[in-house]
């Protein structure tokens, strides 16, 4: 499979990429950023194909075993490097400074960091010398959804692409099965409509309903039982960060124009949460940005939730 023909959206970045290939004018590191679930890393991927494939230049082949290699990730010369616990650490670090180390200087490799942003400093900065002067056929495709989170030195050395979200006609093409609302909901992310419509997560939005609403009902104690029970992973974090921004969102709207509303088929619960005042609403949609967040500042994650927890129930009961 060639990669790049199989990828929907981000046409514009991945023809000045290509014609910087061609033209051997492509940088050696590259910053994709973009909201998750895009194609970030497919279209780095599809560029590492492209620039180890063994028959072509440009355009990947897509049959050789090299493009083969690349496809299934299994490529000597392509290393992808993805967080675990939500981290990259240094000895991630050290083993992509080794992969360059050894690297021939007469056949293109291709580094792959995703989450580049969950990098712990003394990660990066082991890289800033590597990604400084890199030999001429290393490339660098770093991944991240937010710019800001990755250190300046590392941005600095780097070409940044912004990639945008894919539009709903692209989403749709992808799963015509989709309904309306998972097209809204997913903001043009395809692998937030994947999370949104993976069986577990579907039934995720009654859950943060019920929780959000329970602020004002439940005990303090329940409620944090509730929450310490839906919060669990990074991802799922990051789906109910998003999901509690939405329907905030949505109770906001819901005031003067309940027709617009991203969730219409859950309309009943999002005029529940209507009913707090505007600011009480405000202040609890930054704390679903601040449960966003400290997934990447590696906060501790039972602390964050309790914290949260605390404040959404001072900030529901009316309580300043
Ligand atoms: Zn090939």
């Amino acid at each position: 499979m060639v990669i790049l023909n199989e990828t929907k959206g981000h046409e514009s970045i991945i023809s000045k990429l290509e014609k910087a290939q061609t033209t051997q004018h492509l940088a050696s590191t590259h910053i994709f950023v973009g909201p998750a679930g895009i194609g970030k890393k497919r279209v780095a991927l599809g560029m590492a194909q492209n620039l180890l494939c063994e028959s072509r230049e440009g355009r990947a082949c897509g049959r050789c075993g090299s493009c083969i290699r690349v496809e299934k990730q299994q490529h000597e010369s392509l290393l992808l490097t993805l967080p675990e616990k939500n981290q990259i650490k240094i000895d991630q670090a050290r083993a992509i400074l080794k992969f360059g180390h050894f690297k021939s200087l007469h056949t293109s490799s291709v580094v792959i960091i995703d989450d580049v942003e969950l990098m712990n400093p003394q990660a990066a900065n082991s890289l800033l010398k590597i990604l400084e002067e890199p030999h001429q056929k290393l490339f660098f495709f770093l991944i991240c959804n937010s710019l800001g989170r990755v250190l300046t030195t590392i941005r600095s050395r780097s070409q940044i692409w912004h990639f945008q979200p894919l539009s709903k006609n692209v989403i749709k093409e992808l799963n015509p099965s989709y309904p309306e609302w998972i097209l809204d909901a997913s903001q043009g992310s395809l692998g937030a409509a994947e999370l949104l419509t993976n069986r577990d997560n579907e039934d995720l939005r009654p859950h943060v309903f019920h929780w959000l609403k329970s602020f004002s009902t439940e005990s303090k104690e329940k409620v944090l039982q509730e929450g310490r029970d839906l919060i669990v992973s990074k991802d799922q974090v990051l789906t109910i960060a998003s999901l509690w921004q939405q329907m905030v969102r949505d109770a906001i709207v819901y005031k003067f124009r309940p027709e617009k509303i991203i969730h219409q088929d859950l309309a009943k619960e999002v005029s529940t949460l209507s009913i707090y005042s505007f600011e009480q609403l405000s202040k609890l949609f930054n704390l679903g940005q601040e449960l966003e967040t400290s997934v990447y500042r590696h906060w501790d994650m039972s602390l964050t939730t309790d914290y949260l927890i605390h404040e959404t129930h001072k900030c529901l009961r009316g309580i300043s």
